[in-house]
This record gives C-alpha cells, sequence and structure tokens, in this order.
C-alpha cells in the first residue's frame, strides 16, 4: 500500500488552502478530488465576496476566521498577482424600522475587531450611490470581491511548489483508522485502491457529513446531518448603476438579496435561500435556476433600487450551502473538528463550512495546522 504523510479530500478553495499549509510544513501532500477539475463545488457557485465579519458571533470560529482570514487573503492576492478590488460595501435600512437592527450590526461588527464601519445619513449614502433608496447605511471599505478561480489556481501553485499534488478524478469512499495511520479507501480510474496517511482532512465541502459517516472510529456525535440550502443568482442586463456592494440587512438562512459586481463591473443580484430537503446525496442536488423566483427579486432589490427596470434580471447560476443545520434551528459555527474534539488520531473533519469560507481559506488552514498539532 502507498505511503504519504497528508491526504486532504477535496479541491475546493478550503481543501486547496489546506494543502498548500500542510505541503509548506514539509509534509508530502496530495489532495485527492473526485471531479477532473479543481473548484468545481461550491467554491465556485457562490458570490465571490471577501467579507468583512460583520455577521458571526463574537469569539466564534466564524467571526475569528473571517477577519483574520481577510486579511490573510488581501495579502495573498497582492503577493500572488490574483484580481481582487478592496470596492467596499453598503449596508442598507430600508426602513426607519430597521435602523436598531443596523445599529446593532455595527455593534456586532466592533465585539468582531472590524472598527472600519461608517455610518451614513440617508443623504451621505445617496451621495456616494446616487441610484440607492434608503434610511442610512453601513459603509465597510474593507469588503472586497475575488476572482476566486484565480485564487484556486494560485494556492495549487503555491502546493505543488512545495513539493504537494492535486490528484483529479479520485474519489475517497471511506476511512478506517490503523496503528500507522489512517486508511483511505479511494475509486480512481475505475478502479478501487487502498492508500495509508498519516493525516487526513476532510475538506469534501457538501460531501463532508458524508464521508465522516464512512469514517470508522468516528463517534456519530461528531457526523452531523447535512443539510442544503439553495441560493439562486440573477444577472442584471446592462451597466450596474453602483460602485460598491449593496446588502440589506441579513434574514435567517442567508444575508439577503444583495448586489455583487464582479471584476468586470457586471451586477449580479442574489442569492436567496430555498430549503432543499430529502435530498439523497449531493449528486442529486439541481442547480438550475427557477425564473420564476425572479419576481421575489424584483420586489427584494427595489426596497433599495426603486428604478430596477422590468426585465432586466436574468437567470445566472446557483450554489448550495453546506449546511448541518434544519430550517428554524439557530445557525451553528464552523465546526472544525480535529482529534482533541473526537479522539480519532489523524483525522480533521471540515463540517459546515458555508460562508465565509471562501474569505477564510487561509485562516482556516492555519487553524487546521493548530488542531493538528495539539
Ligand atoms: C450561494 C453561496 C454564496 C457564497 N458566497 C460567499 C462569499 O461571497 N464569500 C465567502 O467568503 N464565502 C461564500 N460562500 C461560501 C464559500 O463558497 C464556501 O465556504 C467555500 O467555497 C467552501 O469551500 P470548500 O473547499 O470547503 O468546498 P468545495 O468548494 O465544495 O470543495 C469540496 C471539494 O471536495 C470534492 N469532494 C467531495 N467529496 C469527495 C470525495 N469523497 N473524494 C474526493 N473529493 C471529494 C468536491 O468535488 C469539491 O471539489 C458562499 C457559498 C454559497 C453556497
Amino acid at each position: 500500500m502507498d505511503k504519504v504523510d497528508a491526504v486532504v479530500v477535496g479541491a475546493g478553495v478550503v481543501g486547496l488552502a489546506v494543502g498548500r499549509a500542510l505541503a509548506r510544513s514539509g509534509r508530502e501532500t496530495l489532495v485527492l478530488e473526485r471531479e477532473t477539475a479543481i473548484g468545481q463545488g461550491v467554491s465556485s457557485r457562490n458570490s465571490e465576496v471577501i467579507h468583512a465579519g460583520l455577521y458571526y458571533p463574537a469569539g466564534s470560529l466564524k467571526a475569528r476566521l473571517c477577519v483574520r482570514g481577510k486579511e490573510l487573503l488581501y495579502a495573498f492576492c497582492a503577493s500572488h498577482g490574483v484580481a481582487h478590488s478592496r470596492c467596499g460595501k453598503l449596508v442598507v435600512a430600508t426602513e426607519a424600522s430597521q435602523l436598531p437592527g443596523l445599529q446593532a450590526l455595527q455593534a456586532k461588527a466592533a465585539a468582531n475587531g472590524v472598527h472600519d464601519l461608517r455610518w451614513l445619513s440617508r443623504e451621505e449614502a445617496q451621495a456616494l450611490e446616487p441610484a440607492l433608496r434608503c434610511e442610512a447605511a453601513l459603509l465597510s471599505p474593507s469588503t472586497g470581491i475575488v476572482d476566486s478561480h484565480g485564487l484556486m489556481l494560485a494556492l495549487q501553485g503555491d502546493l505543488e511548489a512545495a513539493g504537494g499534488a492535486v490528484v483529479l478524478g479520485s474519489e475517497v469512499l471511506g476511512l478506517r483508522t490503523t496503528a500507522e495511520g489512517q486508511v483511505l479507501r479511494v475509486r480512481a480510474g475505475g478502479e478501487e485502491m487502498e492508500l495509508l496517511a498519516g493525516l487526513v482532512v476532510n475538506a469534501a465541502g457538501l460531501w463532508a457529513p458524508w464521508l465522516a459517516a464512512r469514517s470508522e472510529g468516528l463517534d456519530a456525535a461528531h457526523v452531523p446531518r447535512a443539510h442544503y440550502s439553495k441560493g439562486s443568482y440573477f444577472s442584471l442586463a446592462g451597466r450596474a448603476p453602483f460602485g460598491r456592494l449593496i446588502y440589506p440587512l441579513p434574514q435567517e438562512a442567508s444575508l439577503g438579496v444583495h448586489l455583487t459586481l464582479d471584476l468586470g463591473g457586471q451586477a449580479r443580484f442574489g442569492p436567496d435561500a430555498q430549503w432543499l430537503e430529502n435530498v439523497a446525496d449531493p449528486d442529486a442536488l439541481d442547480y438550475q435556476v427557477d425564473p420564476a423566483r425572479a419576481e421575489g427579486f424584483y420586489a427584494d432589490v427595489r426596497r433599495y433600487w426603486p428604478a430596477l427596470p422590468d426585465g432586466a434580471l436574468q437567470p445566472a447560476y446557483s450554489g448550495v450551502r453546506p449546511k448541518i443545520h434544519g430550517p428554524g434551528e439557530p445557525a451553528p459555527d464552523f465546526r472544525i473538528e480535529g482529534p482533541a474534539q473526537h479522539g480519532v488520531p489523524g483525522l480533521v473533519n471540515l463540517l459546515g463550512i458555508e460562508s465565509p469560507g471562501l474569505t477564510s481559506c487561509l485562516a482556516i488552514a492555519d487553524e487546521v495546522m493548530a488542531r493538528l498539532a495539539a
């Protein structure tokens, strides 16, 4: 049986960042990916926003790793020539009744160490963005956008420069613990084989609970049930009337239908939130955007941009959030579980890595390294 120091399951932005950190620590590292290209999962179906860290409970992994990850990500993009823009965003209160919510968000951000938010009156906000309708807004200057594919290619480049490799078309079917390390059962090229690894990091995104359930010796208490929340996007035909990202106040399962810009200045709206229940496994997910959902988008967007013309929204794409909680349940933190949490040597599971996972990827990698050293 072949043996390597470390295997990461999944070549999304998180798996690649973790693989890069492992390879740079001197370990012989493989990143195994079931698809035939990197970044085909959640990492290619998101808003590509570098979040500032406003929304998450103080002290949570989401808060800590987002704020730290943002700084690491801006520095990485600058040093590796990854396209990005620190374009800023406005979070808007569209009704006077939302002003306390906006104030609470500013306080939450401060508790997370984000002190650069500026409270803008209606007039100040409209001076920056004349097409905007709001009662007041928070300006977040450290929010930005990033080319997620460029980022993943740069992470892969670093991983390979440090002696690691990404192996495509290789699906990990299960794990078992032995005295020598973790034995992975892998299907590649139509054949099944075994591989021995000193360390395994499960960064399988939507599949992470599925793989955790197939890890012999892992207590069921450490295998959350997978839930899926679909987010659809609509793109705007024509020129974007805004130079910054525009967000409503956050809602129960999402940040609300917001306006993001791509690096070419094209605007898109989304994602909305639609729970998908009774999905057998992530291969059964339907990513089609239902054109009928546009109706809800027009209503949501016109709260902050009343001049949105009829017929301007086109179905674009969708993504599915890898949730580990169901409808109506409180949103849990990222679950980063190593030997100290679950007792299985040499295994780290990354569960529920939804937003802000893209922003946090480099900080998540540091956290995984810390859990392995503990
Ligand atoms: C609609 C939406 C909008 C979002 N917007 C933002 C945003 O603006 N900013 C932000 O910071 N975050 C955002 N996120 C979150 C962010 O996209 C994710 O947290 C991040 O991409 C997760 O990366 P990952 O590597 O964990 O997962 P993935 O990218 O899904 O990678 C997992 C990989 O594992 C592979 N895999 C699965 N099972 C196996 C197996 N058994 N063997 C081998 N390979 C396997 C998959 O094929 C996949 O390539 C958003 C998410 C969604 C859904």
